[in-house]
């Protein structure tokens, strides 16, 4: 039962004295990652714009897509006889799908805007982004929802969701969780946790029936998800319920995703609560954020990988992340700037070309400016990542952490003035 797997197991490496972070091996049956790690993702099958042979030159360990997109398309029937997602995708090595509730009911309230809302005196569960028509309504067995494509109406349950990520075949599943948003009322988040307990156990259950039933194929993990929004007593009771479904000797998780909303400034300290009452030897993987702050707080808290597919859709737009902080290299101050995007950086991008191409390319409307871009931001965030797994080993985090934000972030001022 679960890291006792053969083919899947955990083991934390050098813990840092005094605090939560962490370093470990995730194993799987399409390789090991080393954790931290930044997991890239390929929503629909694809980092976009760039090779899979890039992708892991630049670093990558790990991709995550998307199981509510590959659901509607292609299909998840049709990645299955492909041989699963990485074989669809020519990923050799390990592969996530997100379970698809983030999707289902963020595209469906257009949860993005909601999002980026002020919470200040809003409480409603009724939130919906102003111009937006409902199109996911949740209820106790699962959630009703439209294509964002052609508006077609599909319905996503738990047991759906487990046979959707099953025929997909990553290495690591995620469970079928209710999203809400920091507006949402204190008694709905509380009704919600519950409810989130609830599909928790049905994913089990249902994950159990077909990892019996394709016995053959290699064993795909399945991580809970902690909700909970801010509150540090739902937190906690979220987690403690999560365990607690396998405490009857039945199945039980194989790690833990952190998931929900979560506001900027308690990153870390929810993250925090999470990992206090997670299990020490199951990984925890902490659900779409990649701003470098967020990521140093969410590795002291205890966190072990993060996915975000912000590195890659910024860089379509021109901006770029360096050890001097982020800018925008389609300023016309860059038209001969003919430096790499980052002197210190070791990707291809930066060994190759100068920001004055890029910004060529963007201007001129170039294609390759996509893919040249995001290599340089994926190898950013992950070697960002891999050089605080080694302030772990040495004993560091602290100074190191210490000097990148410090870098980070008084460049980022300045390219802000
Ligand atoms: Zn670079």
């Amino acid at each position: 039962m679960g890291t006792t797997n053969s083919d899947f197991g955990f083991t934390v490496g050098n813990r840092l004295a005094g605090g939560q972070a962490r370093t470990g091996v995730i194993r799987t049956p399409h390789g090991e990652i080393h954790t931290p790690a930044f997991i890239a993702v390929g929503t629909k099958a694809t980092v976009k714009a760039v090779l899979p042979e890039t992708i892991a030159e630049a670093g990558a360990q790990a991709v995550l897509a998307n199981a509510y997109h590959l659901y509607l398309q292609p299909g998840s029937d049709i990645v299955e006889a492909a041989g699963g997602l990485g074989a669809f995708m020519n990923w050799a090595g390990p592969t996530f799908t997100d379970s698809g509730g983030f999707q289902v009911m963020s595209l469906g309230v257009g949860f993005k805007k909601v999002l980026a809302m002020s919470t200040d005196g809003i409480q409603s569960d009724e939130v919906i982004a102003s111009g937006k028509t409902r199109l996911a309504t949740v209820d106790e067995d699962g959630v009703t929802f439209s294509s964002h494509i052609d508006g077609s109406k599909h319905r996503f349950t738990p047991e759906i969701s487990m046979q959707v990520q099953h025929q997909l075949g990553a290495d690591i599943m995620f469970a079928f969780d209710e999203l809400t948003t920091l507006m949402n009322t204190r008694s709905y988040q509380e009704a919600s946790v519950e409810r989130t307990r609830r599909w928790a156990a049905r994913c089990l259950a249902e994950h159990d029936r077909l990892t019996t039933e394709w016995a053959g194929k290699p064993y795909q993990a399945l991580f809970g998800v902690v909700q909970g929004a801010q509150y540090e007593d739902l937190r906690r009771e979220a987690v403690r319920g999560l365990i607690a479904l396998g405490a009857d000797g039945g199945r039980s998780f194989d790690g833990y995703g952190i998931g929900g909303a979560l506001e900027k400034g308690n990153l870390g300290t929810i993250v925090g609560w999470c990992c206090q009452e997670l299990p020490e030897d199951k990984p925890r993987h902490l659900l779409g954020i990649s701003e470098p702050d967020d990521i140093v707080l969410a590795i002291a808290a205890g966190a072990d990988t993060f996915d975000c597919v912000s590195p890659s859709r910024v860089a379509r737009n021109g901006a770029i992340y360096s050890r001097d902080g982020r800018y925008n290299v389609t300023a016309s101050r860059f038209r001969r700037d003919f430096s790499p995007l980052d002197a210190d950086c070791d990707c291809y991008t930066c060994a190759h070309y100068t920001r004055a191409y890029l910004h060529h390319l963007f201007k001129a409307k170039e294609r390759l400016f996509a893919t040249l871009a995001t290599i340089h931001n994926e190898r950013f965030i992950i070697s960002l990542v891999d050089r605080i797994k080694d302030a772990i080993d040495a004993g560091t985090f602290d100074e190191v952490t210490g000097q990148l934000l410090d870098r980070y972030y008084a460049g980022s001022a300045e390219t802000s003035r």
